[in-house]
């Protein structure tokens, strides 16, 4: 049975500007390409693999998929105890308010923190979205790639008190008080700010001061900057020009703030509605202002397909929205099947993926053609 997952309409309209990232109505099914029978969660589950594999992290190389891979020379025994799988599934997770109590766009500060221990304990390492589409996965070999995407810069994501410490609630200081206790678990994320809206506590984070130390304090974490548009201007009710205009302008705010030559690459269109002529996500440009994007996140839709998989779109990649309804499932099935979860072979430069007889039925006959990929029975 697929569970199917219905979200009611969520929109909260203050000053006439629509906030919510949420899209109207969705029902979605985990993941396409799944059949059937592999979202019931077995009835035996797997116990996860250890969190202690590997401490440190392969620094990248920028991969390309032309590019000839290197052997990553793992022997056998390292193939049958890390179980590579990089066809397999990555959690894209999305987060809204960091906020008590939780809500359909709320998440507690103490369930945050509760996710960021799942993910630990089931060997999942933080990364950004700019490395998943460009072919630059590099986590340590034996973990899971998950990103973790925040919509619509509130406070409760990043916010200073007021003797100038990070507040121990908001998600960053969530996030680098975790990897502080965990140094394998970086302080890594992606957040899509609003730049101007009516709410001020969700203009870059509602600290006007500190926004442009916040962003560069993001990117210096290793994490990464989208854009969510300047005004949170539905795509889908846009003209051509109004496009460009909003993500020129807003890319070109944030590039500015961030500084060092730092480029935006990603967007989350604001509600999930994206324009009718996809081109003009790609690239465009306003009053002399030109910008190129490589990829953009939807609002719903499961685990993301691997960018190796000929069923991953860089410009809809699939997030699971930050809700126990639809964490639980994703924590339940990948307990359960771990075989299904991205698993990396700790090198960026090559890619890893059990013999079609050995993957998941459900991943079968996915992998592009134009990669080279080295093959292995897994047991
Ligand atoms: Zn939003």
């Amino acid at each position: 049975m697929i569970r199917r997952w219905i979200r009611g309409l969520w929109g909260l309209t203050l000053g006439g500007v629509l906030l919510s990232c949420g899209q109207g109505t969705a029902t979605q099914a985990p993941q396409t390409q799944a059949p059937t029978a592999t979202t019931t969660v077995a009835a035996s589950p797997t116990t996860a693999a250890s969190p202690t594999t590997a401490a440190s992290p392969t620094l990248a190389a920028t991969a390309t998929s032309e590019a000839s891979p290197t052997p990553a020379g793992l022997s056998d025994a390292d193939l049958a105890k890390y179980a590579p799988n990089e066809i397999g599934w990555v959690l894209v997770l999305e987060y809204h308010l960091i906020e008590s109590p939780d809500a359909d766009y709320s998440r507690s500060p103490e369930n945050l923190r509760k996710d960021l221990e799942w993910l630990y304990a089931n060997n999942f390492y933080p990364i950004t979205l700019r490395d998943l589409v460009d072919n630059n996965i590099s986590v340590p070999l034996g973990k899971s790639p998950v990103v973790l995407t925040f919509d619509d810069s509130s406070d409760g994501q990043f916010r200073y008190l007021d003797d100038g410490t990070l507040d121990p609630t908001s998600a960053m200081g969530i996030l680098q008080a975790f990897a502080a206790e965990h140094p394998d678990f970086p302080a890594i994320a992606v957040f899509f700010p609003l730049i101007d809206v009516d709410v001020k506590e969700r203009v870059l984070f509602g600290q006007p001061e500190l926004a442009t130390q916040k962003l560069q304090e993001i990117v210096a974490l290793g994490g990464e900057v989208g854009t969510h548009t300047y005004t949170h201007q539905r795509l889908d009710e846009a003209d051509a020009e109004q496009i460009q205009w909003q993500l020129a302008f807003s890319i070109k705010e944030l590039e500015e703030r961030i500084g060092d030559g730092y480029k935006v690459t990603s967007l989350s269109y604001p509600l999930g509605m994206f324009p009718e002529d996809e081109s003009l996500v790609r690239e465009g440009e306003s009053e002399g202002e030109s910008y190129t994007l490589s990829a953009a996140v939807d609002v719903t839709g499961g685990a993301s397909p691997s960018p190796y998989s000929q069923n991953f779109d860089p410009y809809h990649i699939r997030r699971t929205q930050a809700v126990d309804s639809q964490l639980e499932y994703w924590y339940q099935l990948f307990e359960e099947r771990p075989d299904l979860k991205f698993i990396s072979d700790g090198d960026p430069d090559t890619i890893t993926v059990p013999s079609e007889e050995t993957l998941g039925e459900e991943q079968q006959g996915r992998l592009r053609p134009d990669l080279e990929v080295r093959r292995y029975e897994r047991k």
